[in-house]
């Protein structure tokens, strides 16, 4: 998504468009999950001057798994994100606004600049550490590993967990994803 930011008009303008997976490159960040069809993208532009203001709205569907069920379940999302774009030789910086909210600065010396990657960012950094198919997803059963949210087992009613190959097996799990 190629924006020249220089012939960009004064004041706001809104440009609405749909990325496809491969307009992202994205296939390299998807371990711990699958981008669904497409990205809605609104982009609305205020410029004033030689500085230009980005807010980024996307919507796309994640194919995730439940850290505590291993089911693969799909969530929409709706992610918003300001970056701030200003004329000038200086390097990528991050600062805080007065909201507290995170703004994004970059300058710009050419005169394109490609918006695709940050809408990829914004999709790869809105995947939890340790996704859940619901708040209350009962999980598996350390012992023989039924599916909490489906069926019963007779190790439901336990206190104290035994050690078992899989329990450690989901300890070890949890450990990675903290
Ligand atoms: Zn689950
Ligand atoms: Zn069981």
């Amino acid at each position: 998504m190629r924006i020249n930011l220089k012939e960009l008009p004064q004041g706001k303008k809104v440009i609405h468009t749909i990325l496809k997976k491969e307009d992202l490159n994205i296939a390299d960040y998807e371990k711990e999950f699958v981008l669904l069809g497409d990205v809605d993208v609104e982009a609305m532009f205020i410029k004033s001057k030689s500085t230009v203001n980005i807010k980024i709205t996307a919507k796309y569907t994640l194919r995730l798994q439940c850290s505590r069920c291993l089911t693969w379940f799909d969530r929409e999302y709706r992610e918003q994100e300001s970056f701030v774009f200003k004329e000038g030789k200086e390097k990528i910086q991050k600062e805080k606004s007065l909201s507290d909210e995170d703004i994004y600065t970059y300058f710009y010396m050419t005169e394109e600049v490609d918006l695709s990657p940050l809408i990829r960012d914004m999709i790869v950094l809105s995947v939890p550490m340790k996704p859940l198919c619901k708040e209350d997803c009962k999980g598996l059963c350390p012992v023989c590993g039924a599916n909490w949210n489906e069926e019963t087992c007779e190790h439901m009613g336990m206190t104290t967990k035994p050690t078992t190959k899989l329990s450690k097996l989901l300890e070890f799990k949890d450990k990675l994803y903290k």
